[in-house]
């Protein structure tokens, strides 16, 4: 193999794991190359994996262009704005999404660039011998050679059996991405995070959408206050949720797809132009290793690593939605950090107790750490302080008073264990909980903070107070 071949770090995956990585590994001087294969709507490569092309960034902007013609339609009567005659041009907001993803996925190929690093388009293949063969089509283009590879190839939807995806009346949360018009009758398998944040993209538009949840608890990873105040706040938005709902069968003819389900009443059939399948992602490890290359799964089908995200092949390593933990690009983008660090022989940490979670429905909904009923069940001492938005003067001004910040200590430290939100740039204000709780920090810390007037974050400080029931702008009971 010639010496172009071989390089000091090779990233299979060009997602926010692996495109962080690469750059890492580049600014410690480690000749990187990165294999990806994605190709984007115009046929060519497109780095930024799910998170940039069909994931994190497309449906931020769809929830925005929605979030303004809905607030247009119904959502400035209060400061006395009257508008008529809003419509929407559906392709028009799709190609501003797509511009966005444009802008960034070529903002990646710019980094790669200007860091030096080779970016291969074709799919990567681990072979023995730490080669990765890399194939176009089932072509072959080239092998290249590390002593350290970084797995980091993602996750994609979880196919129904029942529900079979065809891209035209059903569609994983990629083809959610592209309706050319509002669907009149819209069906969702699965109220996760992106069955919420897309049907509600396209509620706000106009659609009747119903989502069918097999489990009988809504959002039970979040909070039950909040996922509890979740569900009531997006039901009278008009999100018709249906709990403990099975899907046995969703055919798809002419222009109609007709679902049948089960719940609690009985059996049921409705009839839809669209129906998005999204319950859950799997880890993408097919044809990802050669059988003399074998790399160890969990018994869900992730790559197991050790501490420093090594897998049982010493010398290569594996991150993002790949491996355990939360399917998110901020933890996939930090374990990239991290493990270009381990390459270059460093041992970093990462506080997994911290990561930040946020759907951005409206209201947006965003924690960090441990839950109530989490911290319950194991027998922890906790205190509680909650402050809802109504008792905030900007969220009055804003005319956007849904929700509460929930925070939850120690009982015998004060240590902050948790912080829930619902309500206005929740997303935003999660940030302060995150880094309090990067410095251990305690409810006290936080009470002691001064917070800028009239601001939501108020309500962070506010809710510290109510911890130790001395909130100034609700009674404390
Ligand atoms: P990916 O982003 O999946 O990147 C992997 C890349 O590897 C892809 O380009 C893939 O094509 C490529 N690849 C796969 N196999 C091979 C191979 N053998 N050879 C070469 N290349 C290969 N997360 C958030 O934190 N916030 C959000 O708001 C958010 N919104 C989302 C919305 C949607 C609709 C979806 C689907 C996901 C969303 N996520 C969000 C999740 C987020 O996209 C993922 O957690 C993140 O992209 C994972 O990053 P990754 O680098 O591990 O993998
Ligand atoms: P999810 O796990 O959030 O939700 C899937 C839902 O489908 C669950 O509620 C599950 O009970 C339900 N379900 C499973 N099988 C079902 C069935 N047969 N019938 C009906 N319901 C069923 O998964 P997702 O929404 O597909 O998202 C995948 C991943 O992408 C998530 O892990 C999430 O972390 C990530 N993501 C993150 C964001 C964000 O950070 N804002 C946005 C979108 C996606």
């Amino acid at each position: 193999m010639s010496s172009d071949n071989k390089f000091d770090v090779i990233v299979i995956g060009g997602g926010p794991g692996g495109y962080v990585a690469a750059i890492r590994c580049a600014q410690l001087g480690l000749k990187t190359a990165c294999v990806d294969d994605f190709t984007g709507k115009d046929n060519k490569a497109s780095l930024g994996g799910t998170c940039l092309n069909v994931g994190c960034i497309p449906s931020k902007a769809l929830l925005e262009s929605s979030h303004h013609y809905e607030q247009l339609n119904h959502g400035l009567e209060n400061h006395g704005i009257k508008v008529s005659d809003v419509t929407i041009d559906v392709p028009a907001m799709i190609k501003n999404k797509d511009d966005i993803v444009g802008r960034l996925t070529d903002g990646i190929s710019g980094l790669f660039k200007a860091n030096k690093i080779t970016s291969f388009h074709g799919h990567g293949k681990l072979l023995a011998g730490k080669e990765v063969e890399i194939t176009s089509n089932k072509n072959k283009i080239t092998s290249i050679s590390s002593e350290s590879i970084i797995l980091a190839t993602g996750s994609r939807p979880i196919d129904m059996p029942c529900a079979p995806i065809d891209n035209k009346n059903i569609v994983d949360s990629s083809g959610a991405l592209d309706f050319d018009k509002t669907p009149k009758k819209l069906g969702v398998i699965g109220a996760g995070v992106i069955g919420l944040e897309l049907g509600s993209v396209w509620s706000r538009l106009g659609a009747d959408v119903v989502l069918l949840e097999a489990q009988d608890t809504f959002l039970p990873v979040a909070d039950s206050k909040i996922a509890a105040e979740a569900k009531r706040q997006l039901r009278k938005q008009g999100l018709d949720i249906k709990m403990s709902a099975r899907v046995t069968k969703a055919v798809s003819k002419g222009k109609k797809v007709t679902v049948n389900y089960e719940d609690s009443s009985g059996e049921h059939s409705i009839t839809l132009d669209k129906l998005i399948v999204s319950v859950g992602r799997r880890p993408n490890t097919d044809n990802l290793f050669a059988p003399e290359a074998p790399i160890e799964l969990d018994e869900r089908g992730f790559i197991e690593v050790d501490e420093l995200w090594q897998t049982n092949h010493p010398g290569v390593y594996a991150i993002g939605d790949l491996i355990r933990g939360p399917m998110l690009a901020h933890k996939a983008s930090e374990e990239g950090v991290a493990v270009a660090e381990v390459i270059y022989g460093e041992k970093p940490e990462l506080n997994y107790n911290v990561i930040p979670s946020v759907i951005y429905t409206r209201p947006e909904i965003a924690w960090v750490g441990q839950t109530e009923q989490q911290l319950k069940a194991v027998g922890e001492k906790i205190k509680i302080g909650i402050f809802p938005f109504a008792a905030s003067g900007r969220a009055q001004a804003l005319g956007d008073t849904s929700g509460m910040v929930k925070m939850i200590s120690s009982e015998q430290t004060d240590q902050i264990l948790g912080v829930h939100i619902i309500g206005p740039q929740a997303s935003e204000l999660l940030a302060e909980a995150v880094l309090a709780m990067e410095y251990s920090a305690s409810t006290e810390d936080l009470a002691l903070t001064i917070h800028a007037h009239p601001t939501l974050s108020e309500a962070m400080h506010e809710a510290a107070l109510a911890v130790d029931k001395r909130a100034l702008h609700i009674p404390n009971k």
